[in-house]
């Protein structure tokens, strides 16, 4: 289908897919698919999936491709069909095929694959410090602090550190992110999908660069 923008935000966790996908979610009004989120909704309602995710989750591991890529696949189906942006999938190679077979057999295709570059050094202060609220409004401490402590600006709601975002699980996640994710940013570059962007700059900056790598206008002011 043309005009279709089907959209990939690929990058290490921490480099700031979830504040770069807020933005052009509301600029653009994709529908925003991001595993993590679907599998701690899941996670949540102690559905068969959620449960034997869980332990992967808690440990910094990836959960098993076959039940993430029904998992997406479906959910492409139901609210993506006439585009979408990914946010954490795909992660490994298998994930990256069956997307694209998926695709190819509905006749649609990857418009862009987008890397937020951001180098390990950063990423740990950056996923230690993050603050989020059950409405899934995301802070840093440092970064990007809410006006008041501990409350979302958006919703009042409290804010809370992620089980996963401690120091310890985030060494395993960014080990995980280099042996079984990073191979993917070739797999795009061959196909010509790949655009990068570097997102050490703040998250406006990055914004910026990621509107142009995309080639979308100016927004309206
Ligand atoms: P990801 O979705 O890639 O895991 P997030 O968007 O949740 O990353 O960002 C991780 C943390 O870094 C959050 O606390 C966020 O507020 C902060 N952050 C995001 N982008 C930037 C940036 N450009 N500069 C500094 N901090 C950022
Ligand atoms: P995220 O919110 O993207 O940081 O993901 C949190 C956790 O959910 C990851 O550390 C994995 O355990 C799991 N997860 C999310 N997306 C995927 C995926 N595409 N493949 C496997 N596991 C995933």
């Amino acid at each position: 289908m043309i005009n279709e923008l089907n959209l990939i935000l690929l990058g290490p966790p921490g480099a700031g897919k979830g504040t770069q996908a807020a933005r052009l979610r509301d600029d653009l009004g994709l529908p925003y698919l991001a595993t993590g989120d679907l599998l701690r909704q899941h996670r949540a309602r102690a559905t068969p999936l959620g449960v034997e995710a869980a332990a992967y989750m808690a440990s910094g591991r990836l959960v098993p491709d076959e039940l993430v890529i029904a998992l997406l696949l479906a959910e492409i189906e139901e609210r993506g069909e006439r585009g979408f942006l990914l946010d954490g999938f795909p992660r490994t190679p298998g994930q990256a095929e069956a997307l694209d077979a998926a695709l190819r057999e509905a006749s649609r295709a990857l418009s862009a694959v987008v890397l937020v570059d951001v180098p390990d050094g950063v990423l740990l202060e950056r996923i230690v410090g993050r603050r989020q609220c059950a409405g899934g409004h995301v802070y840093h401490v440092s970064f990007d602090p809410p006006a008041s402590a501990g409350v979302c600006d958006v919703d009042g709601m409290p804010l809370f550190q992620r089980d996963d975002d401690r120091a310890e699980v985030v060494r395993e996640r960014l080990r995980v992110y280099h042996e079984a994710t990073a191979p993917l940013v070739g797999y795009y570059e061959a196909r010509g999908l790949l655009r990068r962007v570097d997102g050490l700059r703040p998250a406006g900056e990055v914004y910026a660069s990621l509107r142009e790598a995309l080639a979308l206008p100016e927004p309206a002011l």
